[in-house]
């Protein structure tokens, strides 16, 4: 999943207002960041990045370090909800890893890229509707608020038209 993840930021945000979006953003990318600085690294390995065990571990550090700093349980798990949603995001468009040794799973809606692009950017409408209501009426009908579900199925399609079949 590709534009996805971002979408699901944007349900966190609009259920705990008060986790910066800027922080929720890169962790529902989490896995995707560690496989292109492993793979910057010469070190390309999905386990590392995609498994069920890298993103739980990883998934709870952020959210032991988020809590730290924000003394809010609930708003810790929500972003280790974020972090977690991930795996099974990408379990819907690609193959992934599960454990050391374990069978590597996933629907491969990316073999089918109109059917990826439909399903994200249902998602992408879904999660926005969901944040927008979310925000204080002015924000609400800001022009800008409306550019992001179209930004975001933008970058989808660009992604779509350039993604190298393994990434994600
Ligand atoms: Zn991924």
């Amino acid at each position: 999943m590709f534009a996805g993840h971002a979408a699901l930021a944007l349900l966190a945000k609009a259920k705990r207002p008060s986790i910066p979006l800027a922080l929720l953003v890169p962790v529902a990318f989490a896995p995707d960041w560690i496989e292109l600085f492993a793979d910057a690294l010469h070190h390309y390995n999905r386990e590392i990045s995609h498994s069920l065990v890298s993103v739980g571990i990883g998934a709870t550090a952020v959210a032991l370090i988020y809590f730290a700093l924000s003394r809010v349980k609930l708003d810790a798990f929500v972003v280790w909800l974020t972090y977690v949603s991930h795996w099974p995001a990408d379990f819907i468009t690609g193959l992934k890893p599960t454990w050391p040794g374990g069978p590597t799973v996933g629907l491969l809606l990316y073999a089918h890229p109109l059917g990826d692009i439909l399903v994200e950017s249902a998602l992408i409408v879904a999660c926005w509707l969901v944040y927008t209501r979310s925000l204080p009426a002015v924000s609400r009908r800001r022009a800008i608020n409306a550019l992001i579900p179209l930004g975001l199925i933008g970058m989808q399609i660009v992604f779509e038209a350039i993604q190298s079949p393994n990434f994600g």
